[in-house]
This record gives structure tokens, sequence and C-alpha cells, in this order.
């Protein structure tokens, strides 16, 4: 007897043209067991953090949830809810939303994104600099592995890593930024390490999804419709994704409606969700994505 569950980790600003040049053996695996695949933001969406994470986690739109920048006032979260919040009201679930960016996590600027999950945690960065947010992320990371390790029950996970997007409005896309790419990606496996070691991992089967909002021009910065700036992506393994295929079509507003996919779950019509899950919803034989009895990779 299986048990589903969906963990996804959001890095900010990571482009999608650089990712091959890198060095990042963790998504590599999450892509190997599962697909990368480009997003386009879409048209009306301004390129932004505030917008497009909104539609990652609420599987609607813009012209729905209302989040047009990075304040966030006048949304109607209330109306279309993060993926964390709607599982722990309407579903019962346990869910976990943890970070460091202001407006996702408390009521500052027209805040939060995460209106109610079962379990939210804000680590607020020291100063505004690339050193303090790197330390930011690995206090988020550090605190999320050790929730996940202790085999904390939750069915869904949002943990959100800022660094890679301060680093590049700091400095451009140079050297620093590489780097902190490839640090998010060594943060990246210690959640997939603390999945392996959670008590219980031989009942559960783990969706990951990795996802970035948009891009960077060279010297830093987004907000045009430039192709660089626009262009965002998502891996995902898990049981109902066939490895080695990439879903024609992809969207940030698939994230919301693939976790709700993979935990069984139907949306109600009445959330007239934009995206759609990855791959239909079909039985297949449990995958252990992120490391199980099979001793796969991941
Ligand atoms: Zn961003």
């Amino acid at each position: 007897m299986n048990t589903r569950r969906v963990l996804v980790v959001g890095i900010d600003g990571v482009r999608f043209d650089l990712l091959p040049s890198l060095h990042t053996p963790h998504l590599d695996e999450v892509a190997a067991a599962g697909f990368l695949g480009r997003v386009e933001i879409d048209a009306v969406t301004p390129t932004m953090s505030g917008p497009c994470w909104a539609t990652v986690v609420t599987g609607v739109g813009v012209a729905k949830h209302g989040i047009w920048g990075n304040r966030f006032d006048g949304n109607r979260l209330d109306v279309f809810p993060d993926f964390t919040t709607r599982l722990a009201d309407e579903q019962g679930l346990r869910t976990l939303a943890i970070g460091g960016w202001t407006p996702m996590f408390l009521a500052r600027d027209g805040g939060p994104l995460f209106t109610a999950p079962s379990r939210l945690a804000y680590i607020a960065p020291t100063a505004d600099t690339p050193e303090a947010w790197e330390e930011c992320d690995e206090s988020v990371t550090a605190e999320a592995a050790h929730l996940l390790a202790a085999g904390t029950d939750l069915d869904a996970g949002f943990v959100y890593l800022g660094a890679v997007d301060e680093t590049a409005h700091f400095l451009g896309c140079g050297p620093e930024y590489r780097s902190s790419v490839e640090t998010a990606d060594r943060r990246l496996g210690d959640l997939l390490a603390a999945l392996r070691r959670r008590p219980a991992r031989a009942t559960e089967s783990w969706t990951v999804i990795v996802v970035t909002d948009h891009g960077h021009r060279d010297e830093g910065g987004h907000g045009g419709r430039s192709e660089v700036v626009r262009t965002a992506w998502i891996a995902a393994c898990g049981p109902d994704i066939p490895p080695g295929t990439v879903p024609a079509d992809l969207r940030h507003a698939d994230v919301a409606a693939h976790v709700y996919s993979a935990l069984g779950i139907a949306p109600d019509p009445h959330w007239s969700l934009d995206g759609t899950p990855f791959t239909p919803a079909v039985t297949r034989p449990p995958v252990h994505c992120a490391g199980g009895a099979t001793g796969g990779k991941l």
C-alpha cells in the first residue's frame, strides 16, 4: 500500500539555456527519472516572481489569482488558493510551505501567497544581499530536510529557494550566478536525501517537481518579454510520469494541477484550474522517484 505524496521545490530565476553547462546532478536525476521541459510564460503574465509563482502554486493564471507584480494587494487567493492551503482546508491533508521571500509567507506587501497550509515556516534573510540569501536558503533547506527526514506527516510541500535570483539581480548571470545555481542543486540534493531517509519511505510514493519562475538577462533583471526572460522550466518525476517523455505545452499552472492529480484528487470544476496534469492520471505500478526499494539512483 503506497501513500502518495508530493514535494515541489521552487528555485527563483534559473535560466533554462544555462542548465546544460552547469553541474546540477540532482536536477539531472529528477529529469532522468521523469522529464525536464521548457515553459513559456504566457503573454498576459508579467515575467516577475509574484505572478509566476502565484500561477505555479494556484494552478490558475493572473486573470484569476489577480497577482500582477511583487505586491500582492488585490489578490483573489480567497477564491483561488495555493495547493498547500486548499489541500489542508478542503482535503484534510498535511501540507508545508517554507521559504524566505516575505510576500509568499507573511501578511506583508499584500501577502501571504500561502494563506493557510497546515505548517508554515518563514526564515528571513538577514539582509538584501546574495550572501544573506544563500544563508537563508541554507536554513530553509536544513529545516525542510529535517522535517522530511524526521518522518513528519506531510502529504504535499513547497520549498522556496531565492538566492539564485538575488545573485542575478546584484551580479548578473556570470560566475557567481552559475555557482549559485549549482548550490541550489546541492540543496535540492539535500531535500531528496531527506526523502530517502524517511522512516516510512518504503510505503510512500513521492512525486518531486522542481520549477523556476522566469529567466534573467545576462546583466541580471527580468520583467520584459525577451526569450531568455520569458523562458522558465519544470522538471518532475513520480509514479504518474513516464521517464523520458517531456509533456507537450508545459505551463506553470500545470504544477498545481499535477499536485492534485498525483495525490489522486480530481479537481472540482469550481476550482476552474487553468493547468492540467503533466500526464493523464492512470494507474501504474509505483515508481520510487526519490529513491526507494527499487534501488533507483534517486
Ligand atoms: Zn523570480
